[in-house]
């Protein structure tokens, strides 16, 4: 059954409208539009209880003009065709926007993870990646997957093991799956890296004096009221970013319903009062919202909506109060909303950009993988000596001495997570900066959504441009 509500089609909207303000040939602008490989899945598993579950699934790649392909794998109940080749799209223009060099893909399968024990989202992982190696669909230079909503870690080292027992001593095998646990050749700073990077993008936006004023709010993100749907990997990670600069969390929602307070809510402690309750209601000294969706509209600077696609809607659009939409999630605003929102002068800050840290991060993991060794591990040592040796030398010029922390401290070197970090956020300045560069370009006629997709169509052009057409 075709799906009431298409992403894809919000997707491709978006695609042409950015489309028709550069100067490439339609065909070409089709060719980059049109999602290139769709594989769609059945295969039976067996439940703890002996009954066999027939469990659909799909993966698409959606632009192979550089390999390998890459994207999340989603668990959700709602998970559809039309949806794995929306997300497999916005994949494509994201690694484009932030320079990383891979085409985009997406996996889905459709269960709900809370039906399933552990061994049995076991046997489902490890089959729905054999599935994938079957076809191809999967390698280090192929197609390689990462963490999406319902899936983490854990799922990841499922994957990276069985694929590595089916490719028979590969040796870059691991390189074929990011957001492994850092003990299974994961990098440190992968499960934060979406979270960080949305704090980096809503810092820098919130930085920009013009834009605050054109919006109303002060520059700087201290003091900002947010509000953040989903405390997942994403959610939870930009919400303590965020938290630790000063922004204040005023209201938090979750499946099981909302939590306000116009004081701020420590995140830490209302996920550990979740984890002890089952739930983020009743939370001490807040008030409850039932209805989770109502989060949305809560008074507040900065709604960052961190779930799913489809939830700022021609319907809850008007009642918004938030001045600025932090898409953590892929695709959580309808094209109708924004259309809404662009009239109230809202900014958006697009998920193509804003959640990019992942795959940045991910980009990281693979490289890596293929080194087979840490960052930092050749030069952390040797950049300390030197530090070391400098700082004597400025001692001994100026005869103040300093003491052995104070020295330790300056010379340190950097470790694997100082780079990832340090990588991720050049990467999303970098980004943010030519997003605006592209906005200035167009006289500021056009929305950050258009201009990132702009950037990232102008990008995949010129690959198609140099490498030609094969055959
Ligand atoms: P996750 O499964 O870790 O967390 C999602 C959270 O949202 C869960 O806690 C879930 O209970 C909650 N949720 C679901 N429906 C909700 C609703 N209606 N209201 C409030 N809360 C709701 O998933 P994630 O990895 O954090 O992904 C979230 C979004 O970010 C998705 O759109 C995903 O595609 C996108 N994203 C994730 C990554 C990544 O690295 N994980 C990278 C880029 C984009």
């Amino acid at each position: 059954m075709a799906p009431t509500y298409s992403l894809l089609e919000q997707v491709n909207r978006a695609f042409d409208r950015a489309a028709a303000l550069t100067e490439h040939a339609p065909s070409l602008l089709e060719q980059i539009k049109q999602c290139n490989h769709v594989y769609s899945i059945a295969f039976p598993i067996e439940r703890d209880d002996g009954t066999i579950e027939v469990i659909h699934g799909w993966r698409a790649e959606h632009s192979h003009h550089r390999l390998p392909t890459k994207g999340g794998i989603r668990y959700s109940s709602v998970v559809n065709e039309d949806e794995v080749m929306a997300l497999a799209a916005l994949m494509t223009f994201k690694c484009a926007m932030v320079d990383v060099p891979f085409g985009g893909a997406k996996g889905g399968v459709k269960i709900s993870r809370r039906n399933y024990s552990r061994d049995e989202l076991e046997r489902i992982t490890r089959r729905y990646t054999f599935e994938l190696v079957r076809k191809n669909f999967m390698g280090p230079g192929v197609d390689v997957p990462a963490p999406d909503y319902g899936t983490g870690p854990a799922e990841m080292a499922w994957i990276a093991d069985t694929y590595t027992t089916l490719s028979g001593g590969e040796l870059n095998a691991l390189a074929c799956v990011t957001g492994k646990p850092v003990t299974q050749g994961g990098i440190r700073g992968r499960l934060e890296a979406t979270g960080r990077g949305v704090y980096f993008g809503i810092r820098d936006a919130c930085d920009r004096a013009d834009d605050m004023k054109a919006i109303g709010l002060e520059t700087g993100l201290e003091g900002k009221r947010v509000v953040v749907q989903g405390l997942g990997n994403v959610g939870y990670h930009a919400a303590k970013f965020l938290q630790e600069a000063g922004a204040v969390l005023v209201g938090l929602a979750e499946v099981e319903g909302a939590v306000q307070s116009a004081r701020g809510l420590d995140i830490d402690n209302v996920m550990e009062h979740r984890r002890e309750t089952g739930s983020i209601l009743d939370f001490p000294g807040s008030a409850n919202l039932p209805e989770s969706i109502a989060a949305l509209e809560l008074d507040c600077d900065i709604l960052v909506p961190a779930a799913l696609e489809g939830q700022i809607t021609a319907a809850n659009a008007p009642a918004i109060k938030a001045r600025i939409i932090a898409e953590a999630a892929n695709g959580p605003t309808t094209d109708e909303a924004d259309e809404i929102l662009d009239k109230r002068n809202v900014l958006i800050i697009p998920d193509s950009y804003l959640n990019a840290g992942g795959v940045t991060v991910s980009y990281f993991e693979w490289l890596k993988n293929l080194s087979h060794v840490r960052f930092g591990r050749m030069e952390k040592r040797f950049d300390e000596a030197a530090h070391t040796r400098l700082l004597r030398v400025v001692e001994a010029g100026t005869g103040k001495r300093l003491t052995d922390k104070e020295r330790a401290e300056l010379a340190e070197g950097a470790d694997e997570e100082d780079l990832v970090n340090s990588g991720l956020e050049e990467t999303m300045v970098e980004a943010y900066r030519e997003l605006l560069e592209c906005r200035e370009e167009h006289d500021r006629k056009v929305d950050l959504r258009t201009a990132a997709l702009i950037v990232a169509i102008d990008k995949i052009a010129t690959a198609y441009e140099e490498l030609g057409i094969f055959p």
